[in-house]
């Protein structure tokens, strides 16, 4: 009997519209586990190199994990990946939510989507039943429409629904899928991937319980950390401020992203702070399956002419950031309408805010006129502009048919120096986080493998004094001593070789980064306890910290097959240079020979090639993926 897998994956043909069961052994689950680790297999074994992501050959995977669905704690999880259209690397994005465990209970560990329809479709997976449905009547609505009528349809509000708006069926680059209409698989341009497929949505019904290991061993886990969300105060600020909780501290420090990354003062930046979100437009409070933080915001505006529907839940940090400072606006009711665009329309908030800060940049700087701009007026500030191009974007309108393509592809597109005002890696626009005050943050920029990222490891204040959560909470993996947030010598990198592997472990079990040590409540010996007690398999941190860096060499490895190297693994430029205004006025630059001599001892530590960044044979042969030696040899 398994425990905690259901032991299906089910892959879905789409240009030949049939489906098929497969039944991987034991050994395949506890080698790749779920999430990105099971997803790449898949890429590395059935894809082959420099496809275009935009076409049939492209897989398309849904992958939760051996975990999900079951009652412990805050694994709502799920990923999905595909070659992204965005940066023609690994794309990924992890949602929380409720449809991951969803699918668990319908039946599937993972859905694996081949082909491409001809027509609009959506897949309706019922109890481990199959349907491919005809979605020509759900083309060009949005997202709340879209779940208004397919639940209409079959009968049932209890349907899970992982969908696509516009912004997706038009292959906008940076178009986003979303469950329950606020939980986003964001980054990497997924929905442009899934609108190629002209796959509409993924409506699924599970009602069959997961077996599970040692199920009093779970509640009692459960119930311990449920009991301590309020106690811990990692958890409760969660509760209480969301993510926006953060924006106080980088307003004050002088680091919050402004006017298109030029500054990190910005004046109004008590405007966007949590408290003021609290006080004026928030509603109430959300969470995900099984999750006792509820750290999810949900806003209303009742205005005349600026209406926001708390069906599309509410702004997290990067949001009210990359949609306010960063374009320089500090108007709360916009930064909530234009949040609400972006998810009726399915677009990554971070790539939207960067493209049109960029925009607003090229503007001052002459590059744009208002006749590119068919007389819009992009001046930094301008609210009103951010919701028009929103819009133009979605639906690839004018000077938006050229934004959907991302920054990146744009500047090109513009020429005359405006690549200097873009900030992306790997073509990626990089998230509200500022790498001269987190250096390990700088570090997770340049190695991802799929575009700038934020959440690939925990940021290192974290790991700043004696009594911080990761020092006194992961002495388990060897972490004893503190390190300062702006040190980039070799402890730091050693660091973040550990926390880069411990955060893909919660990649690949679905595990939210807000539910466990250091960022939260839960302890690694309590996650642990979960894993063990779901699967029954004798686990240990040893075993799982393996499969987070399997995971991570296979990656690697998917990228060096498409031409990325270490060349790609870059900073931008900006981060070389001190802040400008504010209280960090004059300091900060990181040293450019310095992150360079940093990376390259992490591909040491790594077991990669030094200069090429490319995962060594013998690093393979003992994570055990000498099936893809020959790749590098
Ligand atoms: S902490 Fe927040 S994001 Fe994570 S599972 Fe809970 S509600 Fe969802």
């Amino acid at each position: 009997m398994s425990y905690g897998y259901t032991g299906n994956i089910l892959h879905v043909d789409l240009s030949a519209k049939k489906h098929w069961i497969e039944n991987p052994p034991e050994n395949f689950y506890r080698t790749y586990w779920g999430g990105r680790a099971l997803a790449l297999y898949y890429m590395l074994k059935k894809m082959k190199p420099h496809i275009d992501p935009l076409s049939p050959d492209n897989l398309l995977i849904f992958a939760p994990s051996v975990i999900t669905g079951t009652p412990a704690p805050a694994i709502p999880r799920y990923t999905v990946c595909a070659k992204s259209p965005l940066t023609g690397a690994e794309g990924e994005a992890e949602a929380g939510g409720w449809w991951g465990p969803e699918l668990k209970k319908a039946g599937f560990d993972a859905l694996i989507i081949r082909g491409a329809s001809s027509t609009p479709v959506y897949l309706w997976i019922n109890d481990g039943k199959i349907e491919i449905k005809d979605a020509t009547h759900l083309w060009g609505k949005d997202t709340g429409e879209t779940q208004k009528i397919i639940r209409e349809e079959l009968a049932d509000d209890k349907v899970r629904i992982a969908q696509i708006g516009p912004a997706g069926e038009n292959l906008v680059r940076f178009a986003n899928i979303v469950n329950e209409l606020k939980h986003f698989n964001g980054r990497n341009g997924l929905g442009a991937v899934m609108g190629s497929k002209k796959l509409k949505a993924i409506a699924v019904r599970g009602t069959k319980p997961i077996n599970l290991y040692n199920k009093e061993k779970i509640n009692q886990v459960t119930k311990n950390i449920t009991k301590r969300v309020m106690d811990n105060s990692l958890s409760r600020d969660l509760r209480n401020l969301g993510t926006p909780g953060v924006v106080r501290g980088f307003y004050e420090a002088g680091c919050l992203p402004s006017y298109n990354w030029t500054t990190g003062y910005f004046q109004e930046g008590e405007n966007l702070t949590a408290e003021t979100l609290n006080k004026t437009i928030l509603k109430s409070t959300k969470g995900c399956y099984a999750c006792p933080i509820r750290c999810k915001r949900v806003v209303e505006v009742d205005e005349e002419g600026l209406k926001v529907d708390p069906s599309y839940g509410g702004p997290e940090y990067e949001t009210i950031v990359s949609l306010g400072s960063l374009c320089g606006i500090s108007d709360l009711r916009f930064i909530a309408k234009a949040n609400e665009l972006c998810n009726k329309y399915t677009m990554d908030t971070i790539s939207t805010g960067m493209t049109i800060a960029f925009a607003m940049q090229c503007y001052q700087e002459g590059l744009l006129t208002k006749e590119d701009t068919e007389g819009i007026d992009l001046t930094f500030g301008n609210k009103e502009a951010l919701l028009i191009l929103i819009e133009k974007i979605a639906h690839r309108e004018g000077l938006g048919d050229l934004l959907s393509q991302g920054s990146y592809l744009v500047a090109q597109k513009i020429g005359k120096d405006a690549e200097k005002f873009i900030h992306q890696v790997k073509r990626q626009e990089i998230p509200m986080h500022d790498p001269r005050v987190k250096t390990g943050v700088g570090l997770q920029y340049a190695l991802s493998d799929y575009g700038a990222d934020h959440m690939k490891a925990p940021h290192d204040p974290f790991f700043k004094d004696q009594d911080s959560p990761g020092i006194k909470e992961m002495s388990g993996l060897g972490i004893l001593e503190p390190i300062s947030p702006a040190d980039l010598g070799k402890k730091k990198v050693a660091l973040f070789k550990l926390l880069d592997i411990y955060w893909t472990v919660f990649d690949i079990l679905g595990v939210c980064d807000f539910g466990y040590v250091p960022r939260s409540v839960g302890t690694m010996e309590e996650l642990l306890e979960i894993v063990r007690s779901v699967t029954g398999w004798r686990t240990t941190w040893f075993e799982l910290m393996k499969a987070g860096e399997r995971s991570i060499n296979m990656a690697r490895i998917f990228n060096y097959r498409e031409g990325f190297t270490s060349k790609d693994d870059t900073l931008p430029e900006v981060f070389y240079h001190n802040f400008k205004g504010g209280p960090l006025d004059g300091q900060g630059a990181i040293d450019k020979e310095d992150f360079q001599k940093a990376l390259r001892l992490h591909y040491e530590l790594m077991g990669w090639n030094p200069d090429t960044g490319i995962p060594n044979p013998a690093k393979l042969l003992e994570l055990g993926l000498d099936w893809l030696v020959e790749e590098v040899s």
